[in-house]
């Protein structure tokens, strides 16, 4: 156990200006207060927080942070209160406590709602001081370090997990590395220990096979570089078992395939340097492709600095190699404990390093904990992307996020009504996965709404959310108009007045809550509309009452007049929807598929994507149009091929107004130097229409071709 002599040295050593009183006062209070008080290893309990305590003073932290760390355990384990520390050690060390105690009560909480409102808490207490979290993370790495004392397997479990979880990316997220490295290790010994063995055990065989390889490629660099006029420092390391062990996860390969299981870094002098240094080693080894990261140009959000490249090393070997400045590094290890001597902002966190600190803390106010912990899980703690808005400003993505993540993320509205993407002055398919670096700038239409096919490729929670709950409700309206409109039909054809009054007589017997509920249901197809007039009308004589009638059978009793829908073909009732992929017209030859619980999709029979349905007959139903179908609006959706000269967009409109036909949506689907690929949608009577407009289009000489979508 660390003396009090040598604590205050320590401190003394970084802080000539440390108030050497102060810790010579919390040293004495925390010992007294503790007491006789042993931990599970059976050494006195105050030589925890003394370890904390030398921990934080390792990392360079202010007196209140040291102070702290020796007070952290006395308000929970001791009789000492909140208004002893404030009487005896002043406000801010006060409030520090308060905010570790906090933590502390919440911590190990079993089920997941509790756990997550652990971390909420953790949030919230660090986001109003940094310097919380700082002993928090040194508590639990000590806990860590002594983690094989407690007897208990599941607690142990648990801690290691809470540690891997939550402690460990968080240390990550505030820079502090070497933490994250060693709180990641000891929660990984404790949770996967055959891994960790078997990763070892061929890491001692190849260092065995090899002699001291890392040894040997360290002279090697260092060599080249001062040939190259360098005087560096480097150092090589074999990775760590817990990253060696996630790469062959994520990667799926065996051990013996995975490249780079060893890591190199440069340290020089300067910026200058960093460059010199990396175009040394790439004139003298394979680069490998896609490896090279210029986060000096551009720093990550917790403000680490330094280059980054694989090459095919001296040995033959995939290596990676780190290239940075002595101060570079010193932050790359501590994160935000590396300045803290010099920059007396104690704990403050309105910086813009800060932001995804208070993004989190309102994502916090609007979620419930379960939901927050998956957000952070997801996003906070993934290999991320930065791409910056047209201003400047930086936007940080989890990897393989779009330009519509992107607008999302800036702000919700934007993420609504985008409709095309402008990176690095390109503009691109809404689909594009971003590139660090890349300059985004969303286009916007106010007659934009979310669209369901953006879900099958953003990968933020915040996207995929707004655009659900989007689709949810414009569903629900759709059905409940289609439902509604069947059931009054069904009315009619029963001689009925409509009115809600009889339907809110059978809810209960339908399994609806609402009249609504009932509209939807018959929508979806879930109800018939004559299964809702038996319900509410029992008296009527009806024929087809109760009975569920096969399709094959409703299909040859069915006539052109009695349907709900103006197809014929299908059974009363039945909801319709026109396929998207497709667009069918009036005239146009169409086809009938089946989908449980959502009624009929009607294609046109040439449609590429009833391929799928080959092997389901059972699912197909014939259907033609009806006549009164000619007075209503349809939508037919064109491929247009357009030269790229100003004037010619202008060109296809007018054309296509001229014929009558009233653009409804219009996409720019892709855009090189030459050519643009756009396609149109147009509300049209009938095939007859849009075939008019198609050779019109085709006989304007700035069009290049067009076709008429096919699923
Ligand atoms: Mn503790």
């Amino acid at each position: 156990m660390m003396r009090q002599p040598d604590l205050v040295e320590l401190v003394k050593a970084y802080d000539p200006r440390a108030d050497e009183a102060v810790l010579n006062r919390a040293y004495v209070y925390s010992m007294k207060a503790h007491g006789a008080q042993l931990r599970e290893s059976g050494d006195p309990y105050f030589s925890h927080p003394v370890e904390v305590a030398g921990l934080l003073a390792r990392m360079k932290l202010d007196t209140a942070s040291i102070v702290t760390g020796l007070l952290h355990d006395t308000v929970e384990d001791t009789v000492a209160t909140l208004d002893d520390i404030e009487r005896l050690f002043g406000p801010e060390i006060c409030r520090l406590v308060d905010g570790v105690t906090k933590l502390s009560r919440l911590e190990l909480q079993s089920d997941q709602t509790k756990q997550a409102e652990n971390f909420r808490k953790l949030v919230l207490a660090m986001s109003e001081d940094i310097r919380v979290l700082l002993v928090k993370l040194a508590d639990r790495l000590h806990n860590m370090q002594t983690l094989r004392f407690i007897k208990n397997a599941d607690k142990r479990r648990q801690i290691a997990r809470e540690t891997m979880d939550i402690y460990a990316p968080l240390a990550e997220r505030i820079g502090m590395h070497r933490m994250k490295d060693q709180l990641e290790d000891l929660a990984f010994a404790e949770l996967y220990p055959d891994a960790r063995g078997s990763v070892m055990a061929r890491l001692g065989f190849l260092r065995d096979r090899g002699g001291d390889i890392v040894a040997r490629i360290t002279a090697e660099l260092t060599r080249k570089l001062s040939e190259g006029g360098l005087t560096a420092s480097v150092s090589g390391r074999e990775k760590s078992a817990c990253s060696i062990w996630r790469k062959m996860q994520r990667k799926d390969v065996p051990f013996e395939q995975l490249a780079d299981v060893m890591a190199f870094r440069v340290l020089v002098d300067d910026v200058g340097q960093c460059y010199h240094a990396l175009g040394t080693i790439h004139s003298a080894y394979h680069v490998v492709p896609g490896r090279f990261k210029d986060y000096i140009s551009t720093p990550k959000p917790n403000n680490y600095r330094s280059l980054h490249t694989g090459v095919i090393g001296p040995e033959r070997q995939r290596i990676e190699v780190q290239i940075r400045t002595r101060e570079m590094h010193e932050v790359a290890e501590l994160g935000v404990a590396a300045h803290w001597i010099y920059k007396q902002e104690a704990g403050r966190t309105d910086g813009p390093q800060y932001r995804w600190l208070r993004e989190l803390v309102d994502i916090l106010e609007h979620s419930s904990p379960e939901e927050f912990v998956e957000h952070t899980k997801l996003e906070m703690f993934q290999d991320q992307v930065f791409a910056f808005t047209p201003k400047g400003e930086v936007i940080a993505l989890p990897r393989g996020a779009t330009p519509v993540d992107f607008a999302y993320a800036v702000h919700s509205q934007i993420g609504d009504t985008c409709v095309g993407a402008k990176i690095n002055g390109r503009l691109l398919p809404l689909r594009t996965k971003l590139n660090n670096g890349d300059q985004v700038e969303i286009v916007t239409s106010k007659a934009q709404t979310p669209s369901p096919t953006w879900e099958r490729f953003v990968v933020t929670g915040k996207a995929r959310a707004r655009i659900r709950r989007y689709i949810r409700t414009q569903q629900r309206a759709q059905y409940l108009d289609l439902g509604k409109a069947i059931v009054q039909k069904a009315y009619r054809q029963e001689g009925q007045e409509f009115s809600e009054r009889p339907l809110q007589l059978v809810l209960k017997q339908l399994n609806c809550a609402t009249t609504d509920d009932l509209y939807v249901a018959v929508g979806e197809g879930i109800l018939t509309g004559r299964e809702v007039v038996n319900a509410a009308f029992p008296h009527a004589p009806d024929a087809a009452k109760d009975k569920v009638v096969p399709l094959s059978r409703a299909r040859r009793r069915s006539t052109g007049k009695d349907q709900a829908v103006s197809i014929r073909g299908l059974i009363p009732g039945m909801a319709l929807h026109f396929a998207g992929c497709c667009h069918p017209l009036p005239g146009d030859r169409i086809v009938g598929i089946v989908t449980t619980g959502k009624g009929v999709t009607i294609h046109t029979i040439d449609c590429d994507t009833l391929e799928t349905f080959n092997d389901e007959p059972e699912r197909w139903i014939d259907v033609a149009w009806s006549s009164d179908e000619a007075e209503s609006v349809h939508v037919g959706r064109i491929n247009v091929t357009i030269a790229n000269e100003p004037g010619n967009l202008g060109s296809l409109t007018t054309t296509i107004g001229k014929q009558g036909g009233n653009i409804s949506n219009l996409k720019i689907t892709n855009r090189s130097q030459d050519f643009f690929e756009i396609m149109v949608d147009i509300q049209v009577a009938d095939v007859k229409q849009l075939s008019t407009i198609i050779a019109a289009l085709r006989a304007t000489p700035v069009i290049n071709s067009v076709e008429r979508a096919r699923g």
